[in-house]
């Protein structure tokens, strides 16, 4: 039969009311979806990202044919598969001769490109994505007004356009932010109980999946032994619903906090589910608010919580768009270091260190302050190459999409963008750690120490990060105590913490 409209439906891209298919006729169109080994091939990610994008397409396409739906669908073990999105585009075109193809905005930059250049002559219509809520256009529009737009703007903006905690005369509370308490740490009595995250025991579908992928991608990293990830829309709303049962209502004060044998702590976990599309953001802020009204989470953790949907994650994405491709490229820092291997293996002796790596190995995942305080901030300060932290990045998390992977390393954890995305570089030292988690307690390093045997890398690396790029931060405003400590260390002292940091520097990141 005669196909009138192809209807690209990416990994990324599963929202069950998607844009795809406005207008669309199951007797006339075709829903296009391709397993693609380059997509899982060109970082090296973690298999149980691939496996996750694999099993929720699955279950995607299986949701679309009980509708109804033709469904033309590439696997990657399909005798003949075709290793990228571009060549399986190109091939289905030519076979299927639609008169037109339709998709949702790409999440990747270079995704976006390689379909362009598959459809050839055939029509292309791209559709804005309305799982987001505010369009690009509207994104740039807004940021047009400000010389040096900033997320807390934004988010103000954002919550006065959705009504998403707002009094008639202001936002709810009377304040915009809660971050002032928002940033507790455990002391030595730990966290307590933490309520376990909800589980998703594989059905039929992934475990196909998770064999096929431990048998095509045995050299990945990470491991598919604890893959317990939602992969539907009626598991994310299950993720979700667990999520502000259980855990909102202490998301707020311990945010900041981190606790080795507490890998999720109170954090949501539902990042993969909403980068899937699998959960709308307007579904999990209507979630998180009537728990606030209902009493059942007080107003600092769902405004905390509430800002990283309605502010970071838009934020991230207007940010990414605007700058692409340039974007990528950037490297303000002149950071010039390779990527350290325990990055790959978590065979390091810094203790925080090595928990966040095995970690993200384990699960795919690790929470905001692993990610930018631990994995993040040691490359930072070591000065490593953004691009070789971006390629780590995107590939060894679950929830890694280019759109709001590349900001955050680029811009958050590594300051590479020149003050874009955050206005001054997350520079800390190891006595931050000693504050915020318990790993110290177990390091044969001292979070205090800048020298000596027993100097944390953090703080060593920290000082020499400051002195480095000394010059920079000085016109740095929100750098002036940093700085100021610096200048007050004895010229003698100083040089022998940078031999010290210069020798971890080149040992490939390792203390000597
Ligand atoms: C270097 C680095 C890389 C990151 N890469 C990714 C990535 O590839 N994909 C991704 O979704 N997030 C990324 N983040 C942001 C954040 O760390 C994750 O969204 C979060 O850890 C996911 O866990 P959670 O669902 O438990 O989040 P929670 O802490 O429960 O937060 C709730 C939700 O808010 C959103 N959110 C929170 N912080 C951010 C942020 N900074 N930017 C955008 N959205 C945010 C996420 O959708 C998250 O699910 C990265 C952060 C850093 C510092
Ligand atoms: S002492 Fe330094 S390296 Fe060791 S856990 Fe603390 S911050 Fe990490």
């Amino acid at each position: 039969m005669p196909v009138r409209d192809l209807l690209v439906v990416l990994g990324d891209q599963l929202d069950a009311r998607s844009a795809v298919r406005d207008g669309a006729d199951p007797a006339l169109d075709v829903v296009w979806m391709a397993e693609a080994a380059g997509e899982t091939d060109h970082v090296p990610s973690h298999k149980a990202r691939t496996a996750l994008f694999l099993s929720a397409m699955r279950h995607h396409a299986a949701d679309l044919r009980a509708q109804g739906w033709r469904v033309d669908y590439q696997r990657l073990d399909d005798p003949g598969a075709l290793p990228t999105l571009g060549a399986a585009l190109v091939a289905a075109v030519a076979r299927l001769r639609p008169r037109r193809v339709v998709m949702v905005e790409a999440g990747e930059w270079r995704v976006a490109q390689d379909i362009r250049a598959a459809v050839g002559d055939t029509p292309l219509e791209i559709r804005t994505d309305r799982h987001f809520l505010v369009t690009l256009a509207e994104f740039d529009g807004w940021i047009a007004d400000y010389k040096q737009p900033r997320m807390e703007w934004f988010y103000r903006w954002m919550r006065q356009r959705t009504g998403v905690l707002m009094d008639d005369d202001g936002p709810v509370g009377g304040q915009w932010n809660f971050d002032a308490e928002n940033r507790a740490g455990f002391g030595k009595a730990g966290p307590g109980p933490v309520p376990a995250a909800r589980r998703f025991a594989p059905d039929a579908i992934t475990r196909e999946v998770l064999d096929l992928v431990a048998t095509r991608f045995p050299d990945h990293p990470g491991s598919l032994d604890r893959f317990d990830w939602p992969v539907t829309t009626a598991e994310a709303q299950a993720a979700l619903d667990d999520f502000i049962q259980h855990r909102l209502a202490d998301f707020g004060q311990w945010q900041d906090a981190r606790w080795d044998a507490e890998p999720l702590l109170w954090h949501s976990r539902i990042s993969a589910a909403l980068n899937l599309k699998l959960l709308d953001p307007r579904q999990v802020l209507a979630a998180a608010e009537a728990a606030y009204h209902d009493g059942r989470a007080p107003l600092n953790a769902v405004e905390g919580f509430i800002r990283q949907i309605l502010g970071w994650r838009e934020w991230v994405r207007g940010i990414y768009w605007r700058h692409m491709p340039e974007y990528r490229e950037r490297n303000a820092l002149g950071a010039d270091q390779p990527l350290p291997g325990f990055y790959w293996t978590g065979d390091a002796p810094m203790a925080c260190l090595a928990r966040a790596v095995q970690d993200t190995l384990a699960t795919g995942y690790a929470h905001h302050i692993q990610r930018l305080m631990v994995t993040g901030l040691y490359a930072l300060l070591l000065g490593v190459r953004p691009r070789e932290v971006h390629a780590w990045y995107l590939g060894i998390y679950v929830d890694a999409v280019e759109w709001v992977e590349l900001p955050n390393t680029l811009g958050m954890a590594l300051y590479a963008d020149g003050g874009v995305m955050a206005s001054k570089p997350y520079a800390a030292s190891g006595a931050y750690h000693a504050r915020m988690g318990d790993s110290c307690a177990r390091c044969r390093f001292d979070p205090q120490q800048a020298e000596g045997d027993r100097a944390c890398p953090y703080t060593t690396l920290y000082w020499d990060f400051l002195a480095r790029h000394a010059d920079r931060l000085r016109r740095n405003p929100r750098m002036a105590n940093q700085v100021r400590n610096l200048d007050r260390i004895p010229a003698d002292r100083l040089a022998r913490i940078r031999a010290r940091a210069a020798a971890i520097i080149a040992n490939g990141g390792l203390p000597p």
